[in-house]
């Protein structure tokens, strides 16, 4: 298959290709694309049951929707005066919250200079935004990375050099794990990949271990790793990373089963596996998407039928169509429980629900009754301060809350982290 892409100017031919899709579907999907981010791949358009498609949770992964806008900005957007779009298109993002959590705390900074590229948050791991992977062959319309995709360029990271990183890690001895993250790294080419890799494995930094790459590419265009005309290039370097005695851990983003079921992503996993690459499997829990313990349940089995571990299952981040993709804390966790009680234990590897908050990773651990009050269990899986890491402390109960800044502590009069 050869990669063709469709975005908001490409959108009129798509129903040249989805013959059943109304007019009006288009024209809302239109003016939502406005403000969130789409961009699909043919790959992608074909996992979708085009006769079902409003319910088909790939199609919702996709294709913003006319409901993750508030009523009112959604009318404002359709009636504005051209002259008017831009501003209002400002406007209507400002109010998304389009930088949550700190992406642009922990920039590190090696002899005066600032490494706009990279994020060093927790001791062991420092996050790589390769300037040229800073799209994705489809966008995932709850994305909070999508300020990067819709050219607010004072929120963009990039980051030209490598130099300078690995200067830093050198410098600090504490870092195991360099993660190339995005947008998605395995966009960019395999030359430039090659370029980044070199450099890092002939800079023979003792500490560096592991190097891990966060990637939807498997789920967005498994062909990445069968027939692009750098495949090949591209899985000689993951095996040259393996070779030179780092770890090779592929972080895949996968959302639901449908993405595991054609012949494409399984060669493509077999074709990474071969390199000595260990797949990681991680999503957030998404409203619309796939908030049900069958669907975890479903995906976490047949990861690891595919030899995959699964890993972490995430909050959605406040930012975005937050309200239109939110599972409260009570909900995800008992979707995570179901579901993870039905798995063998080899899918037990799996965290969450995690909110990836400013002082650290917050998992929902438990309900419990301590006291006679009804209690979440919480647990950092990593924090900024990492000696709060694995100690176990309660919040109040609480039906709708969907983030940490929504609870109260139980007992204490605060959390621990603050
Ligand atoms: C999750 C995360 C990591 C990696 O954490 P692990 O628990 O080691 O997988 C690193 N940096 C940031 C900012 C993260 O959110
Ligand atoms: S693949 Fe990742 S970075 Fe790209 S749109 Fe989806 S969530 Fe965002």
């Amino acid at each position: 298959m050869t990669y063709k892409a469709y975005n908001i100017k490409s959108i009129k031919k798509l129903p040249q290709i989805i013959k059943n899709l109304p007019k009006e579907e288009i024209e809302n999907i239109e003016i939502a694309a406005k403000i969130f981010p789409f961009k699909v791949s043919n790959y992608v358009l074909d996992l979708i049951d085009w006769k079902n498609y409003k319910d088909d949770p790939i199609f919702r992964l996709v294709f913003p929707q006319k409901e993750m806008l508030k009523e009112e900005d959604f009318k404002r957007l359709k009636n504005a005066p051209p002259d008017e779009v831009d501003k209002i298109i400002y406007e209507i993002r400002m109010k998304l919250n389009p930088h949550p959590a700190g992406q642009k705390e922990n920039i590190p900074e090696i002899n005066g200079i600032k490494l706009a590229g990279s994020q060093h948050k927790y001791k062991e791991t420092i996050l790589f935004f390769p300037r040229q992977g800073q799209t994705c062959h489809a966008y995932c319309s709850f994305c909070f990375r999508w300020p990067q995709f819709t050219g607010i360029n004072e929120l963009k990271f990039a980051m030209k050099e490598i130099e300078a990183l690995i200067e830093y890690i050198k410098a600090h001895p504490t870092i195991t794990d360099i993660l190339f993250t995005g947008g998605d790294p395995m966009v960019m080419s395999a030359k430039i990949f090659k370029t980044y890799i070199d450099a890092i494995i002939d800079a023979k930094i003792p500490h560096l271990q592991n190097i891990r790459i966060g990637s939807k590419a498997l789920a967005f265009w498994p062909y990445r790793f069968i027939s692009d005309s750098d495949s090949q290039e591209l899985l000689d370097t993951f095996k040259k990373i393996v070779d030179s005695g780092y770890h090779l851990a592929f972080m895949a983003h996968f959302s639901h089963y449908k993405e595991l079921e054609t012949d494409a992503v399984k060669e493509a996993i077999k074709n990474i596996q071969k390199t000595g690459a260990i797949i990681r499997t991680q999503s957030p829990i998404l409203n619309h998407i796939n908030a049900s313990s069958e669907v975890w349940e479903k995906m976490w089995k047949e990861q690891v039928r595919l030899g995959m571990v699964p890993y972490y299952m995430f909050m959605p981040r406040d930012t975005g169509a937050k309200e239109y993709f939110d599972v409260p804390l009570a909900k995800a966790y008992k979707i995570y429980k179901d579901a993870i009680s039905k798995v063998s234990g080899l899918a037990r590897t799996v965290r969450g629900p995690s909110m990836s908050a400013a002082p650290g990773k917050i998992a929902v651990t438990g309900v419990s009754e301590i006291n006679g009050k009804k209690v979440f269990v919480l647990n950092m899986l990593q924090a900024k301060n990492p000696s709060l890491v694995n100690i176990p402390f309660f919040a109040k109960y609480d039906e709708k809350a969907s983030w940490i800044d929504e609870l109260k502590p139980a007992f204490a009069n605060k959390f621990i982290f603050e």
